[in-house]
């Protein structure tokens, strides 16, 4: 079978979906591919979606045990986890949210959704194969957007079946009793803590100086502290060397920051060191699509190497994020429908890592705006002082607001205090619109909220500064 379409989607992720949907609106015939068992990505069926519902039971978990505080007598004190009913209720959100994927596209009649893999034979022409069919398809244009996939480092014993990667953890079968996670990164960090609160004894190896790599350093380190204060041992400049599987153990052998070899025995391994851009049997080798190993080549608008073809999303490399594959996807479909667009620019993004306490990141880290010669000021809020902290209980936490000097415009925000992701939305539009600080201290926020960090923040400097 052979067809001709004018946009060719390759990956139905929170990249290809919505760049699909978009043109489709545009009037434009659309071919969305999916080799995957529905839409959605690794965003909903290895990522965010689920590593959030194991967090939610984890918050609530915890939220249980700190009932007595509030005022609260459980009936009992013995709240325990049936893993299970977590599973089934992961596996129920997922299909859910797929399904109402693929009934948004198929809404649309210029767009067609094909569950295939796809690959490239040429600059204009690809094959979609499954257990069915075979269909050719001849494009005008195409989009990239396959994703990444886990990067496992070559360490000797990494292919046991107890040694996990991000997404086969999210489908194991019970909490085990020990946990090493290789990785001390957003994902490392995030499901660390699930397992933690879950009853695993976790063990972090980071073979950097700390954890977070890309997170203002001063959050980071609290972050770092709190995990250890909560039980986890955080081992950093740790060099792991061999997973070595005994019995019913698993020992892992590392080179700790004073170079002296150590070893922790422990049930399971995760690995949680990198994502790699996703262009494995793609058929690049048939265009003129340039790639590394950070992801696939484009320029400021998105197009590859190749005329004619572009790429969104993780497979264009950092920043991964499911937000920004989808901030991508709609530029490229506006631009590609003929309307003016702004691209968007990675100093602008947001990112929300849901560790406990969150940590929210929009704009420019202070190292970043020394680094750009920027001349800033931070205005910093602790959270202990906060109302609405003190009443939730999660008083732990710091908003930091980079501002220029100059120009009194916010450049940056970060934040660590539990509910942190709420907060993202306003530090995003700060960000974007370049508001001055004066401006964001003169909009009325509503009291008692977390909002009123930002107010806080900038008025503590404005008042220091009119002296
Ligand atoms: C554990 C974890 C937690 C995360 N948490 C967050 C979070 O909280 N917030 C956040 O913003 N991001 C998070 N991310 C990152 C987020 O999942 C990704 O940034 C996002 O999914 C990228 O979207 P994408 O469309 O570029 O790629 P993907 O979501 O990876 O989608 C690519 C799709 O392409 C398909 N595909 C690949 N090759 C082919 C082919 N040849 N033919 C047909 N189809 C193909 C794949 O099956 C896949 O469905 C997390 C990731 C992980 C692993």
């Amino acid at each position: 079978m052979s067809q001709a379409v004018e946009f060719l989607i390759i990956g139905g992720g929170p990249g290809g979906t919505p760049t699909a949907l978009a043109l489709a609106s545009a009037g434009k015939s659309v071919m969305l591919v999916e080799k995957g068992p529905g839409l959605g990505g690794t965003c909903l069926f290895e990522g965010c979606i689920p590593s959030k519902i194991f967090r939610e039971t984890a918050r609530r978990f915890r939220e249980l045990k700190e009932a007595r505080q509030f005022g609260l007598c459980l009936p009992t004190q013995d709240v325990t986890l049936n893993w299970s009913d977590v599973l089934q209720r992961k596996r129920l959100i997922l299909q859910k949210r797929s399904e109402a994927a693929l009934h948004k596209t198929a809404r649309h009649t210029t767009l067609t959704t094909v569950f295939g893999h796809c690959r490239l034979l040429g600059s204009n022409t690809a094959v979609i194969k499954n257990e069915t069919e075979e269909i050719n398809v001849h494009f005008e244009k195409a989009i990239i957007s396959t994703g990444s996939v886990p990067f496992i480092p070559s360490i000797r014993g990494c292919d046991h079946p107890r040694v996990y990667d991000s997404e086969s953890i999210l489908n194991i079968d019970h909490i085990p009793p020990q946990l090493v996670i290789v990785g001390g990164g957003p994902i490392g960090v995030e499901l660390g803590q699930i397992f933690n609160t879950f009853g695993s004894k976790v063990s972090l190896l980071e073979r950097s100086s700390r954890i977070l790599g890309s997170v203002d350093e001063e959050l980071a380190n609290r972050l770092q502290q709190k995990m250890s204060d909560d039980g986890i041992e955080i081992f950093t400049d740790a060099q792991v060397k061999a997973i070595i599987h005994s019995g019913q153990s698993v020992f892992v052998n590392f080179d700790n920051a004073q170079g002296e070899q150590q070893h922790i025995i422990t049930a399971a391994v995760l690995m949680v060191t990198g994502r790699r851009p996703n262009v494995e049997g793609l058929g690049l080798e048939n265009t003129a699509v340039q790639y590394s190993h950070h992801g696939i080549n484009v320029n400021e608008t998105l197009e590859t190497t190749q005329a004619g073809i572009y790429a969104v999303g993780d497979v264009t490399g950092q920043p991964m994020f499911a937000h920004w594959a989808t901030a991508q996807g709609l530029a490229l479909a506006r631009q590609l429908a003929g309307k003016k667009t702004a691209f968007a620019a990675a100093e602008t993004n947001t990112a929300v890592i849901f560790s406990e306490p969150e940590i929210g990141i929009a704009g420019l880290t202070e190292q970043q705006a020394k680094q750009a010669g920027i001349h800033f000021q931070v205005a910093r809020y602790e959270f202990k002082q906060d109302a609405r902290a003190q009443i939730t209980g999660h008083t732990d936490g710091l908003l930091k607001i980079i501002f220029d000097i100059n120009s009194h415009r916010v450049i940056g925000v970060h934040i660590m205090v539990e509910g942190a992701a709420e907060l993202m939305g306003e530090a995003a539009l700060l960000i974007k619109t370049a508001i001055p600080i004066e401006a964001l201290a003169a909009a009325i926020h509503p009291h008692p909220t977390l909002t009123e960090s930002f107010v806080m923040a900038v008025r503590s400097v404005m008042s220091q500064r009119s002296r």
